[in-house]
């Protein structure tokens, strides 16, 4: 239907901010690894939400969850205890090996919630006197976009022009350990990182670093924490990208695929003796753990701990990894692989990552650049393997 595709674009035109790019392909529905648009053409979703989707589209456990809540409860604020949160609460805590949950909604949301902690442990648990705290951050940083979190963007494009900023973080480079240790002052509560910088361009530091940054935060008495938004529940391969070194940060902040593509579900997990330090009335959200997103969240859990999709992004990942190395001098200069994730540094000359985004979308598939020539690679887990062959084909044909 073409002419329905062209009024969706010129509707965007006239009434849609223009925050975004989107690619010219208007979807009207979906189900598992593929999407359909307006004129009913299918596309392989390579991109999955930003791993909102880590599950597919409409995953049958996930959309039973919803529909179930949905006829019983799905709102009461946290005045009140509903059903729902505490069990969510639980199994998410017990899938993290950590005491509390605080339920919040978007990534952003919960990085703010994160940062609130860090800063009120300092004042009351670590002495650092009121108003001085200082956090660490990386070069290359994505937490999301609210002005506190853009104030520490080395990225222009997320930063410039929404000052005044918040002060009170020290930006480092990303991946250098020894330039952490030389930031840290006495007031200093946590260093803030993402186990692999997803906007970064799935960024991957050097091997060790995680570990060093974990021995480095328990021997200086600080925080580590780990922003999982898009890293976590089962897109490296691992529950968390943490597992990748064997590393337990004291915060894991989760977003993204917590809510199942479904509705918007983010955490910070810890233990007592740090997310303790929030009491009632020093922080909350009207919707944060509401009955129909700790209905879905738990249903994402329990997929969780069957391991079954980390075993999937791992064993496919390999496939995913191995097709893409094959396409390296052949227009493709870098990529970087952890489980069914992968940023794909195409050669400058060739194209750039919009271009070969727009190739894709001739090929039928789904896919989003991130900085330059860089595309950014993250089916949902639920893929195929004839799937991922047919992902790094149609890459292929476009470099072509
Ligand atoms: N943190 C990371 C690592 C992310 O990748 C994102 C989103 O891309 C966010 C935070 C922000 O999440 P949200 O867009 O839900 O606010």
């Amino acid at each position: 239907d073409v002419s329905s595709h062209e009024e969706h674009l010129s509707l965007a035109e006239q009434w849609v901010a223009r925050n975004y790019n989107p690619l010219p392909v208007v979807i009207a529905s979906a189900h598992g690894a593929w999407v359909v648009d307006v004129a009913g053409r299918r596309y392989l979703d390579a991109l999955a939400g930003y791993s909102a989707l880590n599950f597919g589209h409409l995953h049958p456990a996930l959309v039973a969850a919803a529909q179930q809540q949905l006829g019983r409860l799905t709102l009461t604020s946290r005045a009140f205890h509903s059903d729902q949160l505490a069990p969510f609460c639980r199994d998410l805590a017990e899938l993290a090996g950590k005491e509390l949950v605080l339920p919040m909604n978007t990534g952003a949301e919960a990085v703010e919630t994160a940062i609130k902690t860090a800063r009120r442990w300092g004042y009351l648990v670590k002495g650092v006197p009121d108003g001085q705290a200082r956090i660490i951050v990386m070069g290359g940083n994505f937490h999301g976009r609210t002005t506190t979190i853009v104030s520490f963007s080395d990225d222009p494009l997320a930063h410039d022009h929404y000052g005044p900023y918040t002060p009170g973080f020290d930006l480092v480079p990303y991946g250098d350990i020894a330039a952490i240790e030389a930031a840290i002052t006495d007031d200093t509560v946590a260093v803030l990182l993402e186990p692999i910088q997803g906007e970064g361009g799935v960024v991957i530091p050097p091997a060790g670093f995680l570990r060093q940054v974990r021995e480095l935060t328990t021997r200086r008495g600080i925080l580590m924490v780990a922003d999982e938004i898009q890293s976590g529940l089962g897109r490296t391969g691992t529950t968390f990208a943490c597992d990748l070194e064997d590393v337990v940060p004291d915060i894991y902040i989760l977003g993204k695929a917590l809510g199942g593509g479904i509705v918007p579900v983010s955490a910070v997990v810890a233990d007592a003796d740090v997310l303790g330090v929030i009491t009632p009335g020093s922080h909350g959200s009207t919707f944060g753990g509401n009955p129909l997103a700790a209905a879905i969240g738990r249903a994402v859990v329990s997929l969780l701990a069957t391991g079954e999709y980390q075993e999937r992004a791992a064993r496919l990942g390999k496939v995913l990894q191995d097709g893409l190395e094959s396409l390296v001098g052949r227009g493709v200069e870098r990529v970087r692989v952890r489980g069914l994730w992968a940023g794909i540094d195409v050669d400058p000359a060739l194209a750039s990552g919009r271009e070969i985004c727009e190739r894709l979308l001739v090929e039928g598939v789904l896919a989003k650049d991130t900085h330059g020539s860089t595309l950014r690679l993250a089916p949902p887990l639920v893929i195929e393997e004839g799937e991922v062959e047919l992902l790094v084909d149609s890459l292929a044909r476009t470099l072509r």
